[in-house]
């Protein structure tokens, strides 16, 4: 029997759980390299909130097929009695103790011993990180496969936030050693992985290895792009620095602006450190996108709200909003009745209702959720937005609210998150155009169309290399300018004169040239 990983896209799966769960067997029960005797061969799942129940339907497909089926991940390790459609769960880190059932399961004879399946949890301890074997150097997932390569350098938090999985943890990091880190480096540089998901969930928490590993990844694959999540409080001019030498992008947890919900979910915030690790991260133009939870303990919709314009106003590439989910095995789940949370009791354990929050209010921020997912994230509106939003004197959440009641059926088309920015682009400036003019401040929308217009042509050749023709109203290069940022101002003081331009990618960067016609 052989050892063989794979990985399924969820885009490919079928809609429906059941229609999933089948063809995920199909494809596994196609695979070669099956064993022999009673069993078929030995399939590890790994289950997360979002796959968990179309896994276990897969397990039992596969069980009757003669697999044996092993879950582990999260989902297992916060209730491992709790599915019974798998032969064996493991709770915790697998590294050592799947192994160890796999081989009780063949019974070093390639045949299975039913005798075994008695003990069907396994609760597993953590690992020496220094003594388990990497997957990639291993050579049992090679990276060139993939679009990109997921890449553990820690386990554990040093936080404990009492919805996540860490709520519960040791508050300590265990690190991976330098050497493994190097040697998968050098294997991601000779494989050319164009990009690598960093598995740490506080990157930057000890400073002075985060510099260390950013040199070392400068280095070896300086045009990989890697995604990092990280702490702005601890972000300071020499780690943003060091940021700025490889092509990257920072997701930074926000979660709620609001004190007392952030106490009750036991996270430390600095609101003046992350202001101040923000600005640092936007004077030295690195990338970051910013997260936020709605549903969360002591939370109301308004302060919801202050949240997403608090998030809008530090300039985030992206704004992630989520849904709070009450995961068993976290502090937050045992004391959820206590705050008077009310969830599924499935997953993905969503909440419906809390104290402060009605199910209107959830209905609301999921709709706000959706709009801004759309409109501000796929629609790349960091550059120009906040300035619109002023232009408008709207709050962004505001903004939102409005986009979502005239552009419903996109905000609820997931797909349409990967329709072409062009057709998103045309679909703001149409809202854009009958906003200003429901306003009386037509005057202000050529200037604002110009302005989406020549950042989305930008965003697109950044995108592609593809070079963009675009018509403007006003010279380009006040539309490029800062004068942009202030709408009434620009739209007062600079003469519209029209132009034509051409963008083009040079050697990486993006710019732009007049043209004819
Ligand atoms: S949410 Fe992030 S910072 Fe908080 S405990 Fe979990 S991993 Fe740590």
């Amino acid at each position: 029997m052989s050892l063989t990983a794979f990985c399924l896209e969820q885009a490919d799966f079928p809609k429906g759980k059941n229609e999933a769960a089948k063809y995920i067997a199909d494809k596994l029960s196609e695979k070669e390299g099956a064993g022999s005797g009673e069993c078929a061969g030995i399939i590890c799942f790994s289950c997360f909130v979002w796959n968990v129940e179309i896994l276990e339907e897969a397990s039992k497909l596969l069980r009757a097929k003669g697999f044996v089926c092993i879950a582990g991940g999260p989902e297992i390790t916060a209730h491992p009695s709790f599915y019974q459609g798998f032969d064996y769960t493991v709770s915790g880190e697998g590294e050592i103790s799947v192994p160890l059932l796999i081989a009780k399961i063949l019974n070093k004879t390639g045949a299975l011993d039913k005798s075994e399946k008695s003990d069907k949890v396994i609760i597993s301890p953590s690992p020496d990180l220094g003594i388990i074997h990497s997957p990639y150097l291993d050579e049992i997932i090679d990276p060139a496969e993939y679009e990109g390569a997921l890449w553990e350098l820690a386990r554990g938090c040093p936080f404990k936030c009492a919805y996540c999985y860490e709520s519960k943890g040791e508050k300590t990091v265990r690190l991976f050693p330098m050497e493994r880190i190097k040697a998968e480096l050098e294997l991601f540089a000779k494989k050319r992985v164009p990009q690598v998901f960093v598995l740490d969930p506080t990157y930057n928490v000890n400073k002075k290895r985060a510099v260390e590993l950013l040199r070392l990844i400068a280095s070896k694959t300086p045009d990989t792009f890697y995604y990092f999540e990280a702490r702005a409080e601890f972000i300071d001019r020499e780690l943003a620095r060091e940021f700025t030498r490889i092509p990257c992008a920072l997701q930074i947890g926000l979660q709620s602006l609001n004190e007392e919900t952030l106490k009750l979910v036991n996270r430390p915030f600095d609101k003046k450190k992350f202001i101040r690790g923000i600005s640092v991260l936007n004077e030295e133009g690195i990338t970051f996108g910013l997260d936020l939870i709605f549903g969360l303990p002591g939370e109301s919709f308004g302060s919801f709200r202050e949240g997403v314009d608090f998030a809008i106003s530090m300039l985030p590439n992206n704004l992630e909003i989520f849904c709070l989910s009450v995961l068993p095995g976290t502090d937050l789940y045992d004391r959820a009745d206590g705050l008077g949370l009310v969830y599924e009791k499935n997953p993905p354990y969503h909440v419906s209702r809390t104290k402060q929050f009605t199910e209107e209010d959830m209905e609301r921020a999921r709709k706000l959720a959706a709009a801004c997912s759309y409109f501000y994230n796929a629609g790349r509106a960091v550059t120009w937005f906040n300035a619109v939003c002023r232009v408008l004197k709207l709050k962004p959440s505001k903004f939102f609210e409005l986009f979502y009641q005239k552009n419903k059926k996109v905000c609820e088309d997931s797909s349409c998150c990967e329709c072409s920015h062009i057709d998103i682009e045309e679909i703001q400036l149409e809202f854009l155009k009958g906003l200003f003019t429901e306003r009386h401040q037509e005057k202000y929308y050529r200037v604002v169309e110009d302005i989406v217009k020549f950042y989305g042509a930008i965003s697109r050749t950044t995108d592609t290399g593809k070079s963009e023709t675009v018509q403007l109203n006003y010279n380009a290069d006040y539309v490029a300018s800062d004068y942009a940022s202030d709408i009434k101002w620009f739209c007062e003081n600079v003469k519209p004169q029209k132009c034509r331009i051409q963008t083009f990618r040079n050697r990486g960067e993006v710019d732009f040239k007049f043209v004819k016609g």
